[in-house]
């Protein structure tokens, strides 16, 4: 058996191009662009990929962008300076603070301090707080891109067991939660998961792994997922990006993961590209919130 492939590039430009007509229609009511802010500190290379390819990406749609980099030796405070001054321009609709921040930064402090109306990555607690309750302000970039995918492959959640591995704060844990809701931004088909969160203490988990419908791993380790841990004709979704000396791989085993899945993301051109497209729809989602009058 040979899984279809999730065609996450395609589904992106796909979203993307409707992106862009709702942009238009935005400049047209408004005179004016959405706007992204992007906090850069540091040189990491992998950084600059991701913060020029949201750039590029935003320049499609007609969001305008801005890029403020700090250098590697800012402190919390420094950043803090930066997020607040963001906060406080109007003409900035979305703040994005690109991870990982040097090891002195704290983090949880600078995210902690984005306007809620402007996190588009939907990391600040009165938004995940939202989120838990069912009635999300924005939804996290990543697990929104794999639900628009699941959704536009015509593959429902409701009633199926998921399992997510990993369950970190900006994948794996919204994920989870968002699945297990009674209704998504998408129709209750694309939520009422019976949904399972693992990590690096369950018990069990390749057999866990393997009772489920949807499986999807984010973990961070190359290949990962063999075909063992997959349930013959399961939806399997990569979000793992992982450095190797044969290039990008996934916490899946592709190659023997595609022979007993039934559908599968390839990394890369899988969930990365939907991630991205995801922070346009949250910008302009932003830019949307900041334009009501206030009643
Ligand atoms: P984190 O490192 O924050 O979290 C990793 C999770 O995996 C943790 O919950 C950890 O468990 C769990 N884990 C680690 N080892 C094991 C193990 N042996 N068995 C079971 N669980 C394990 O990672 P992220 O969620 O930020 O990212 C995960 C991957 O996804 C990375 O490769 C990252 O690059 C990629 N990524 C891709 C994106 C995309 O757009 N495609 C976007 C964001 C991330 P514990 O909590 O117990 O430590």
């Amino acid at each position: 058996m040979s899984a279809k492939l999730l065609d996450g590039k395609g589904i992106s430009k796909e979203i993307q191009k409707e992106t862009k007509v709702k942009v238009e229609q935005f400049i047209a009511d408004h005179g004016q662009p959405p706007v992204l802010a992007a906090v850069l500190v540091g040189d990491d290379p992998a950084s600059q990929v991701y913060v020029r390819n949201k750039e590029r990406a935003c320049a499609r749609a007609g969001i305008e962008s801005q890029l403020h980099r700090l250098p590697a030796t800012s402190t919390t405070e420094d950043i803090l300076a930066k997020v607040i001054e963001l906060n406080e321009t109007p003409k900035v609709n979305g703040i994005l603070v690109q991870l990982p921040l040097p090891e002195q930064a704290d983090s949880r402090v600078i995210l902690d301090a984005i306007d809620p109306q402007k996190d588009v990555d939907a990391f600040h607690p009165h938004n995940v707080g939202l989120i838990s309750q069912g009635r999300p302000q924005f939804l996290p970039c990543t697990p929104h891109g794999i639900v628009q995918m699941l959704k536009r492959c015509g593959l429902e959640t409701t009633g199926k067991s998921v399992c997510v591995i990993g369950r970190s704060d900006i994948v794996g844990k919204p994920m989870a939660m968002m699945l297990g809701q009674k209704n998504s931004n998408l129709g209750p088909e694309m939520a009422n998961a019976t949904v399972t969160l693992c990590h690096s203490r369950t018990q069990n988990l390749a057999s866990i792994a393997q009772q489920a419908d949807i499986l999807i791993a984010a973990i961070g380790r190359p290949n990962f997922v063999t075909p063992d841990m997959i349930k013959p004709g399961a939806v399997v979704v990569d979000v793992g990006i992982n450095r190797t000396d044969q290039g990008l791989v996934g916490d899946v085993d592709f190659d023997s993961g595609k022979e007993v899945a039934g559908f599968i993301t390839p990394v890369p051109g899988g969930v990365g590209p939907l991630t991205v497209t995801m922070l346009l729809e949250n910008t302009l989602m932003a830019a949307m919130i900041q334009s009501k009058p206030i009643v």
